[in-house]
This record gives structure tokens, C-alpha cells and sequence, in this order.
């Protein structure tokens, strides 16, 4: 089936060259001009993929990203920043928020194209792994993407539950910052700064976890691992 991408963009030129390009590499296409469509579409299409301008009227790609996020029914639709700004400051907000990609203006079609379909290929990989783990007092449940501590639903980013899966299926290993950079935000090559987003995303898992959160455990200066509750606990 042709996959569906949510172009959020106010820039009319910039649009029609991405309608056009998208839909000649066989992919279908919507658009929303402003952040508040960008929402309502978002919900209402259910797009494989958005790809979300910085720049934008009444709200920006931040909040949009942000919103997209909280949100159950978008969480997990992958999204793709463009900007024209190349400030660090700027990709560390966008991949904190949960997006998966960063594209600075300007760029190529062909590097848009081959980072969409790496992002879809990512995705796809995730959909097809659908087991519940039970861990604990910790359920996980990989096709619904939800999360338990005591049988009480946790709400998690997008991020944060790949991260808590992929701890979880290390059984145990110790895993690098740069190790869980390339594996969940698809970063090969992590600056300092981008490593310490890991660092914020357990951060932020931890608390939501609640009285689980004792399974993540810090590796000095290394990472972190999932500690495998006994039978008692
Ligand atoms: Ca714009």
C-alpha cells in the first residue's frame, strides 16, 4: 500500500515541490497549512509519516511536535523536522519532543527521500514486533504500545517506551548512550549534545515508571541496563 505523508508546511513553493516529489517516489500525500490543521489532519488522516516545517503561522513545529506527541491517537507517527535553522539548540528541542529526523533547509530532495524511507523502514521493523512482556511489575505490551506498573496504565512518549523496550530486550546488557541514539533516534555519528538527550528521555521515563523505575539501572560513564526482577518482586 502507498504510504500516506503529512506535509506541514506555510511556504506554497516549498510545498509543491514536495507534493511533487513525493508523489513521483510513489507515496500519497495531504497537507495542512498551519500547526492547528496540522493537528486535526494528523488525527484525522493518520499519516505513516509527517513531515512538520519549524517555521510556521499560530503554532510552531515545536508545540505542534509537542502536541503530536501527548496525543494516544499520534504518538507513534513518525515525524521529520525541516527548518531553516541549523542551530544545535534547535535539532536538541525537536529530538527532546520526540521527533525522529531533523532536515535543514536547504536540502536536497534525494537526502529528504532517503531519510523518509529509512524512517518508514525503521517503523515498520517496530510494527512488526507485537508480544506483550511481562516483567514484574511491569506489563509491556509492543503491539498496543502500552505500558502497566501494577497493572496501572502508564502514558508514554513514543520515545520513551522504545527506549524501555529496548533495555528490555538487551536482557540485561549494558547499552551506550550512542548505542541507544543509533538504534532509537537513528543517530550514527552523536555529538555530546545529543547523547544527553538519552539521558533526559530515562530521566523522564524513570518518573512516569513510578516504583519499575528501579529496572533501569545507571552504568557509570557507560549507559544503562535493564535489571531482571526476581520471582519475588
Ligand atoms: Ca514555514
Amino acid at each position: 500500500m502507498q504510504k500516506k505523508i503529512l506535509i506541514v508546511e506555510d511556504e506554497k513553493d516549498i510545498v509543491k515541490m514536495l507534493e511533487y516529489n513525493l508523489k513521483k517516489e510513489g507515496f500519497r500525500t495531504t497537507i495542512a497549512w498551519d500547526g492547528q490543521e496540522a493537528l486535526t489532519k494528523a488525527e484525522r488522516e493518520k499519516p505513516d509519516l509527517i513531515l512538520l516545517d519549524l517555521m510556521l503561522p499560530e503554532k510552531d513545529g515545536f508545540e505542534v511536535c509537542s502536541s503530536l506527541k501527548k496525543n494516544s491517537y499520534t504518538a507513534t507517527i513518525p515525524i521529520i523536522m525541516l527548518t531553516a535553522k541549523s542551530q544545535e539548540a534547535d535539532k536538541i528541542v525537536g529530538l527532546e519532543l520526540g521527533a525522529d529526523d531533523y532536515i535543514t533547509k536547504p536540502f536536497s530532495v534525494r537526502e529528504l527521500i532517503a531519510r523518509i524511507k529509512a524512517v518508514l523502514r525503521r517503523r515498520t521493523e517496530k510494527e512488526k514486533e507485537s508480544e506483550v512482556i511481562q516483567k514484574g511489575i511491569l506489563t509491556v505490551d509492543c503491539g498496543k504500545i502500552q505500558v502497566e506498573v501494577n497493572q496501572k496504565p502508564v502514558e508514554l512518549t513514543a520515545k520513551e517506551f522504545e527506549l524501555l523496550k529496548t533495555l528490555i530486550k538487551a536482557k540485561g546488557r549494558v547499552l551506550s548512550r550512542d548505542y541507544l541514539l543509533d538504534t532509537i533516534w537513528g543517530y550514527d555519528r552523536a555529538s555530546e549534545i545529543e547523547t544527553r538527550t538519552v539521558d533526559v528521555h530515562i530521566r523522564s521515563l524513570r518518573k512516569k515508571l513510578k516504583s519499575a523505575a528501579k529496572y533501569i539501572v545507571t552504568v557509570k560513564q557507560y549507559g544503562y541496563r535493564f535489571e531482571e526482577p526476581s520471582e519475588k518482586s
